[in-house]
């Protein structure tokens, strides 16, 4: 038996820890009466956390199976891996096994009651930190674009992918194609015309005979997708004003846009989406030569931004809830769409493909929205709760404060009960509600100490508190969060929801 220490670490850079400190601070956790065991290092460096496809974590994992290790230590949860469930799966394997896990950074301990429960919420936030903060996690693949390096994914309509070598890195370019530049230049061409639509688009490509790379005809979601690619463009001053007012994050100089080359786009991959938010993007100015002029690539992205204004169509940050919501008679996801007052959401089965009759009820996304936060407030006080039943330390005192919270419940209900009796005139009732405010205010000031003896309880300081968190999250937070927590909200015939939850 022995003890593991792992260390993982995806580029170097400034900010991030070597494997070498991460390992002295594995070493440090080792207890004197844990001294008499063997201890082996493993690091897998240049391996990002995304997945559990890296070496030296795989030679732990069997030796795991094998009942060789007593415990494993490392320096921080992201380090065994980003995603929730290769982390849970991990830890099932350890209990499996009997094997300790250790996290230094976050100070606990699987062997302790309720380690395993703050490491899953603990994940969570790593989980969230990862869909929050896309650009600054994705440190290789973001290396290589920043050079302008081809970073992978299939070949474009219009181009061929040929290798080369840029700065003694193999790499790929992109080389156009004529003949599908042709159709590239002909696409471009036809949809800036004012009265063309997607549609008519689709149509002509098809009476032309003009077929799509992948999949067997074009669809007006391909071609949306197609026309709002930079890759097409000969990028000039122009292009690099349209992007820089879009907040894209371009990389390369302004005088390098002299109307030649074409553009790479990183970002989030939206394949079903035709329209990208461009400030969650990134650009990079390549090598390579572009096929369309900038004054109709421009005029292209001027009439499918219209569109989008119009209505029905995909736009990612009308609703943190975007994309979550499913109907249940036809399995689509539901969209938001303008209404004249408000915005609610609406069957893309019903709307896209005519195959759908849709929900009965106008779901209005203000409302659904209400209704998930506090879904979702409960669960995270469900999760910070499960901790107080087992708390030792300050459970009297909390015991003390709850009392009086429950207390100040029964005054609330009694006034309510009161307030919707009807006997009373406006005057009272706006005295009642005063009241009511008041006892709103003191139970959330007793839940908050709540919390904060819970927090002093803990080893765990950040990490308890979701629902507060929840409470204060932005938007973006929001749309992460709900992101982790939330599978999917089914929508039936009738419009009610069902949430099915990630954990
Ligand atoms: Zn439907």
């Amino acid at each position: 038996m022995y003890i593991a220490l792992y260390a993982r670490q995806s580029i170097e850079r400034d900010n991030s820890i070597s494997i070498e400190t991460q390992l002295q601070y594995c070493n440090g956790m080792i207890r004197p009466d844990e001294k008499l065991y063997d201890v082996k290092n493993f690091s897998d460096k240049g391996y990002s956390g995304k997945d559990t496809n890296r070496p030296d974590f795989q030679r732990l994992m069997k030796d795991i199976h094998r009942g060789k290790v007593k415990k494993v230590i490392v320096y921080k949860l992201d380090r065994v891996s980003r995603s929730l469930i290769d982390f849970v799966d991990m830890l099932a394997v350890f209990k499996k096994y009997n094997v300790e896990f250790i996290s230094s950074q976050e100070c606990f301990d699987t062997s302790s009651p309720y380690g395993e429960m703050i490491c899953k919420l603990l994940m969570i936030f790593a989980e969230f930190e990862r869909t929050s903060i896309i650009n600054r996690i994705r440190d290789a693949y973001d290396k290589r674009s920043d050079m302008g390096l081809y970073s992978g994914g299939r070949r474009v309509y219009g181009y061929n992918l040929e290798d080369t070598v840029i700065n003694g890195i193999k790499t790929k370019k992109f080389v156009i194609n004529k003949k599908e530049a042709e159709h590239i230049k002909y696409i471009f061409e036809v949809y800036s015309q004012p009265s063309v639509t997607l549609r008519l688009l689709q149509n002509n490509l098809l009476e032309n005979g003009i077929k799509p790379l992948y999949g067997v005809d074009w669809t007006t979601g391909k071609l949306g997708t197609l026309l709002r690619n930079p890759i097409y463009v000969k990028a000039d001053v122009d292009i690099y004003d349209y992007f820089e007012r879009n907040n894209t994050n371009i990389v390369g100089n302004i005088e390098d846009f002299n109307g030649k080359h074409n553009i790479q786009l990183y970002g989030k991959t939206t394949h079903d989406k035709k329209l990208t938010d461009w400030s969650d993007m990134k650009i990079v100015l390549l090598q390579s030569h572009g096929i369309v002029d900038s004054a109709i690539w421009l005029k292209c992205q001027r009439k499918l931004e219209q569109n989008k204004q119009i209505g029905n169509s995909l736009s990612n940050n009308t609703s943190w809830l975007s994309g979550k919501l499913v109907c249940a008679k036809c399995g689509h996801t539901m969209t938001t769409v303008k209404g004249e007052t408000r915005k609610y959401f609406l069957c893309t089965g019903k709307t896209h493909k005519k195959t759908c009759t849709g929900v009965k009820q106008t779901i209005y996304v203000e409302d659904m929205e209400e209704m998930i936060d506090e879904y979702i407030s409960n669960k995270l006080e469900s999760l910070n709760l499960s901790k107080v039943h087992h708390s030792d330390e300050n459970s009297a005192q909390i015991n003390i404060i709850k009392l009086k919270v429950k207390e100040v419940e029964q005054k609330l209900s009694s006034l309510s009960d009161a307030i919707l009796s009807g006997s009373l005139n406006e005057e009272m009732i706006a005295v009642l509600n005063e009241r009511a405010k008041k006892l709103t205010e003191e139970k959330r000031k007793y839940l908050n100490d709540i919390d904060d003896l819970l927090i002093s309880s803990s080893n765990v300081k950040e990490s308890l508190n979701f629902s507060k968190k929840w409470n204060k999250a932005d938007f973006k937070e929001r749309k992460a969060i709900c992101n982790v927590l939330i599978k999917s909200i089914v929508i039936d015939g009738l419009g009610n929801a069902e949430i099915l939850w990630n954990i």
